[in-house]
């Protein structure tokens, strides 16, 4: 299972290497977690690390449906090394808060790889928005992920158009305009493709408000420094399928 290429690499604590090897040899593990670690390193180092990031996500996506997940970078020695060296994630991701959306699990990645800010319906102000500019400027992601999901309870709620609380209006009445912009748009859509041509608007809405709001984001992809995708996933069965029509900055 060992990668030879990935061992030793360029400014991988020597220590931790050889702590991690001693550690795996003594626990007689058949898989070598530390080079995980060392790859998401890598990666943020890599001309092309955003689209190197994103085919990491569908090579984990295609593990997780195939029931072949490896779990990679989980071990706890890999979890400690990520503690004590900081944590390097090679993607940025914002998606909804609901529980049908374990973003490691349906790419099949661990501890340190993914940088993750859930709100309910996939939304972003200033919180989300500063989150994400953390991920990519401190902590040089090379990759965002902008990714709804179906049957997502704000996106209903949002197209329902009815109060419920102060709190939850407050993200509501951020997905609104996508509503209405489908509404105008697609008049004649049956209430399940509305629904879909809604969460996918309401993924690009969320991209173009983080490019409105942050001028960091909006150089960063611009520069080429950061690779964008938009994604929906299928809460029945964790599939991932990539949007087109990605918003440029
Ligand atoms: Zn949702």
């Amino acid at each position: 299972m060992t990668k030879p290429s990935h061992f030793a690499p360029a400014g991988f604590p020597r220590f931790a290497f050889l702590a991690t090897v001693g550690v795996l040899f003594a626990a007689g593990c058949t898989h070598n977690r530390a080079p995980d670690a060392a790859l998401a390193e890598k990666i943020i180092s890599e001309p092309n690390g955003g689209k190197h990031a994103l085919e990491l996500l569908k090579e984990g996506n295609a593990r997780f449906l195939a029931g072949n997940a490896e779990s990679p970078a989980t071990d706890p020695e890999t979890i400690r090394i990520a503690a004590v060296d900081g944590q390097k994630p090679f993607v940025s991701v914002l998606t909804c808060a609901d529980s049908r959306v374990p973003v490691e699990r349906v790419f099949d990645r661990g501890f340190g790889e993914i940088f993750v800010v859930r709100v309910a319906g996939n939304v972003t102000a200033q919180h989300e928005t500063g989150s994400i500019e953390f991920s990519l400027a401190a902590l040089k992601a090379p990759l965002l992920v902008v990714m709804g999901h179906n049957k997502c309870g704000a996106v209903q709620a949002a197209i329902a158009g009815k109060p419920v609380t102060p709190n939850i209006d407050s993200f509501l009445a951020s997905i609104q305009p996508a509503v209405q912009r489908v509404r105008a748009a697609q008049p004649n859509l049956s209430p399940s493709e509305f629904e879909k041509a809604v969460t996918q608007e309401n993924v690009r809405q969320t991209l173009r408000e983080l490019y409105a709001t942050s001028p960091l984001i909006r150089e960063k992809v611009a520069s080429g420094a950061v690779e964008v995708a938009i994604a929906e996933i299928d809460i029945e069965t964790g599939a991932v399928t990539w949007l087109d029509n990605v918003p440029k900055p």
